[in-house]
């Protein structure tokens, strides 16, 4: 027998395809089929750079022509799957800003669909069979759900406020309590977006007080607006004031201003029938005398991103006619989703808000299903038990609002580890670390994902003890 002599690197490297050979090449015409040719090539061309380097650090032997291919269809595969992925959310914060804020209701994501799916109504009124406006598809819908005059739906709701404040205040003053000047997430602050409206930021009072006088004392020949921004993702508790918006009103009408009133979370019914913290609606805001309110859709509204803007007539008309306006618009897909929603709210069903249905879960009905998953569980080898916990509204919606829940508590291994498996799946599942223990909220996973959940946690705890075991 000849001894078999291991090709050098150097000649290894001399011997790589060329590209052209490699799209010739056995699964070649189907990478182009995939991809196209100029993303083929660069496909191949990272294939073999890898190769390249593979073979410097010792690889043995060269891959053959279809495995090269197969490389990179991977690569390109890769390259072109979506970032924006599913996932089930285990967390127990309902209104989770990270994860996409609200589940839409079956009713809005077909409206969704349909509206997305070819064309529509957007901007043509059918009756008269010419132009339209998109107005008219949530605009009615908010007016008789706020008893506000007149309604806008714009991008979200920190471009609600920036068109409210653009349109109404630019070159003149706006007086805001310090204890108001508050950050949302993601880096939207109040003074930051009343400085890019070219409204001039007037702060009174402090941290903790501020008394109806200060306002008063602040106005001056300039100022336009009194602002007043619900400090909807934070509390401050213990020696605090602040006048109730009905006194505000009261003080920029008698002085010739407008009470504008940054709402953020959008409820629209009463909290404190679902057991939270009563959390002014935006009715209640336009009964205590506010020009303008603007909130989110996605917040506890429970609909599409979009911010709404409810109030005066012609103040809403002065905020539609701005140039901004036009360029913080809603799309047809969340007119649609909103509208949708706005409907449940209309038909007295706010249970067919996923958001709403979830805040209004029974405890019994969460520790039931607690307690079947971790039967489940427990029947597939891995150790789990039912504990009490807490699940929160989440998203800037309810400061530090929780609702009591049953947790299922996993405790194999690491839990930081179990958690990344999870996170890895094909469909992850987002879940919460305490005391290194994995915890599991059924609040928040969604009717037909707990199977695929169960699967995942399984596998991945298994899978887990498996390798332990191979010492690996
Ligand atoms: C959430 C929030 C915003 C920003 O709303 P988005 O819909 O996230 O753009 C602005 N103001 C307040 C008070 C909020 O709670």
């Amino acid at each position: 027998m000849e001894p078999v002599v291991a090709p050098s690197p150097a000649a290894m490297l001399r011997e790589l395809p060329s590209i052209d050979r490699l799209l010739r090449a056995p699964g070649g015409d189907e990478l182009r089929a995939a991809f196209g040719r100029t993303l083929a090539i660069e496909a191949l061309r990272a294939t073999l750079d890898a190769t390249r380097a593979a073979i410097r650090d010792g690889l043995a032997e060269r891959p053959p022509d279809y495995d090269l291919v197969a490389a990179a269809h991977e690569w390109a595969t890769d390259l072109l799957a979506p970032t924006l992925r599913p996932v089930i959310n285990a967390t127990g914060i309902i209104v989770h800003t990270n994860l996409g804020r609200a589940p839409l209701s079956e009713a809005a994501l077909a409206a969704v669909a349909a509206a997305a799916a070819g064309y529509a109504t957007l901007e043509y009124d059918l009756a008269a069979g010419r132009r339209g406006s998109r107005a008219v598809h949530a605009e009615h819908l908010l007016t008789r759900l706020t008893g506000a005059e007149a309604a806008l739906v714009v991008n979200n709701n920190a471009a609600a406020v920036l068109l409210m404040l653009t349109a109404l205040c630019r070159d003149a003053e706006v007086i805001i309590s310090r204890g108001q000047l508050v950050e949302i997430g993601g880096g939207f602050r109040i003074p930051e977006v009343l400085a890019q409206s070219g409204a001039k930021l007037v702060e009174v009072g402090t941290t903790n007080r501020t008394h109806l006088r200060d306002y008063a004392e602040a106005i001056t020949a300039q100022t336009a607006a009194i602002l007043v921004v619900h400090t909807s993702n934070y509390r401050v508790v213990g020696f605090t004031s602040q006048p109730e918006l009905a006194e505000l009103a009261a003080l920029a009408h008698e002085r010739g201003l407008w009470l504008l009133f940054d709402q953020g979370s959008g409820a629209l019914h009463d909290t404190a029938a679902y057991g939270l913290a009563p959390e002014p609606s935006v009715p209640d805001g336009l009964r205590a005398g506010a020009d303008v309110v603007a909130f989110s859709g996605d917040k506890l509204l429970g609909g599409p991103q979009a911010g709404i803007l409810v109030g005066h007539a012609n103040l809403v008309q002065r905020l539609q006619r701005h140039p901004l306006a036009r360029a913080v618009r809603a799309d047809k897909m969340a007119l649609a989703a909103l509208a949708a929603t706005l409907g449940h709210y209309l038909a007295d069903q706010p249970q067919h808000v996923p958001v709403w249905r979830m805040i209004a879960r029974p405890l019994d009905d969460i520790a039931a299903e607690a307690g079947s998953w971790a039967a489940q569980l427990a029947a597939r080898g891995v150790p789990a038990e039912v504990v009490a916990g807490e699940s929160l509204v989440g998203g800037g919606s309810l400061p530090g609002e929780t609702l009591p829940t049953r947790l299922v508590a996993i405790s194999a291994g690491g839990a930081e580890a179990l958690a990344a498996r999870l996170r890895a799946a094909a469909v992850p599942v987002i879940g919460r670390i305490q005391d290194d223990r994995l915890l599991l909220d059924p609040r928040t996973v969604l009717p037909g994902q707990a199977e695929q959940l169960l699967e995942t946690v399984a596998r991945a705890v298994t899978g887990h003890i498996f390798r332990d075991h191979a010492g690996l």
